[in-house]
């Protein structure tokens, strides 16, 4: 059997666990090459946890090359373009052929998107959806006494929408051990009508009220028009709101690369929900930048869409490898990804809350919630040490746990 060649674009959650995965199925005669343009993997998940000194910065992020199984080739280069009809992908020092590409390459955050926002990024804004703003609202945090906070979600669609509600109840837990609870007003505003809208309404009105019972005020369908950076102020479509220290999810969007690559319509990349390919032959596209449409709809003619995620670009990298190296393998054998995933949330005072169940159930995705509780919060830690493990023993051993934990349903074989 002549070798192939697997390109795996980016070396965030998806194409990490790609990468392994395919390497892990298939034999020395074909070549994993991964490519992202940042050396260090960062675990996004436990960013919260810097900002409110549970985590050190340096203890949620990894060298790329410590956290990948042996024979696996990778390249620390930005890619420049990618170009199906040739099947080439290219950096400033490469132009690599590839059989099969998959692309996980995450969203690019936009916050000149919104008029006046930047500049209140300089000021007593910050954003926390990247490392320096982690940091500046670690500090800034510190140094709060007294006031109100707004975490601001600046545009739909965004990443993990656990993170401004349990952001929120975090902040609760961090304001009350430090005897300033009351000194201090906490604050969602976002266009959503209920936290984690993508789990349905159960979950979503579950979240609300752990949130209103910690006397976070929730805001929804606040539409962000703009910032005006002097004055402290926020101005949404219902009116004007103004903040003390403004955490902030900026708008994101498809990195320029996969727009200019005609994959992405015009936002973000359509794929099949079970087998994750694109239009393009043996391209798939997994993870943040992949657009999936649910069965249910929001209203009449707007559909729901899959929810951004790590553990979703978990299971399907997963679903991924698997079809790849069967094919390569000459197996007969299919799986496609069956919508099965879980979102933690942290609840703060050592205990999270866990959101799980099928999310392509018409007509709205069928979660439940499990309450927070001190196991939860020990699973999601189990979680993050599994996506900064450098022992693919014990990511095996993980894997072997989530499947007894009903998370082997996360795929089903194709007929
Ligand atoms: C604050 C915060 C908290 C979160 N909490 C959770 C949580 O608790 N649970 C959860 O499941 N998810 C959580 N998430 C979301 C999770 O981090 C993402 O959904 C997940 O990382 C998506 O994986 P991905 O592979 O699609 O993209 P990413 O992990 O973002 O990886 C994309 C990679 O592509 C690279 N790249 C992009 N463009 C180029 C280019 N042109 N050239 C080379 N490389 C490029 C980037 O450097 C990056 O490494 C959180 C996110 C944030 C910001």
């Amino acid at each position: 059997m002549a070798g192939k060649i697997i390109v795996v674009l980016g070396a965030g959650v998806g194409g990490l666990v790609t990468a392994n995965e395919l390497r892990r199925k298939l034999g020395e005669e074909h070549k994993i090459i991964l490519i992202d343009k940042s050396k260090e993997h960062v675990s996004y998940s436990s960013a919260l946890w810097v900002i409110t000194g549970a985590r050190t910065i340096e203890e949620i992020k990894k060298p790329v090359s410590r956290l990948l199984q042996n024979g696996i080739e990778f390249f620390n280069e930005e890619i420049q373009k990618i170009d199906p009809a040739n099947k080439t992908v290219k950096t400033a020092t490469k132009e690599i052929s590839y059989d099969y590409l998959v692309v996980s390459l995450g969203v690019s955050l936009e916050p000149e998107n919104i008029p006046g926002l930047t500049d209140a990024l300089k000021k007593n804004a910050c954003n926390f959806y990247d490392l320096n703003g982690v940091l500046k609202a670690r500090d800034a945090l510190n140094n709060f006494t007294k006031g109100t906070i707004i975490i601001m979600v600046s545009a739909l669609p965004y990443k993990c929408p656990v993170a401004p509600n349990e952001f929120s109840l975090l902040l609760n837990d961090y304001f009350t051990k430090r005897g300033i609870r009351k000194d201090v007003k906490i604050k969602v505003c976002t266009p959503e009508v209920l936290p984690m809208g993508g789990n349905g309404p159960k979950t979503g009105g579950i979240v609300k009220g752990l949130m209103e019972s910690a006397g976070v005020e929730y805001n929804s369908q606040h539409i962000l028009q703009s910032v005006n950076a002097d004055r402290n102020e926020i101005v949404f479509d219902k009116g004007t709101m103004s903040y003390d220290l403004l955490l902030v999810i900026p708008p994101h969007k498809a990195p320029k690369v996969v727009v200019e690559a005609g994959l992405a319509e015009p936002d973000w990349i359509p794929v099949d929900k079970g087998t994750l390919k694109t239009k393009f032959d043996n391209i798939y596209t997994i993870g943040d930048i992949a657009k999936i449409k649910l069965p249910g709809e929001w209203k009449q003619g707007v559909p729901l869409m899959l929810s951004k995620g790590g553990v979703f670009a978990h299971f399907e990298a997963k679903v991924v490898a698997e079809n790849i190296a069967n094919e390569i393998l000459g197996r007969k054998e299919r799986v496609e990804y069956a919508g099965r995933a879980a979102c933690f949330v942290e609840a703060g005072f050592g205990k999270a809350g866990l959101a799980q169940g099928y999310f392509f159930t018409a007509p709205t995705p069928d979660t439940v919630f499990l309450q927070p509780s001190k196991l939860l919060h020990f699973s999601k830690v189990m979680f993050e040490k599994y996506w900064l493990s450098e022992s693919s023993l014990f990511r095996g051993i993980m894997d072997f746990i989530m499947e007894k934990w009903g998370y082997g349903e996360y795929k089903r074989k194709v007929k």
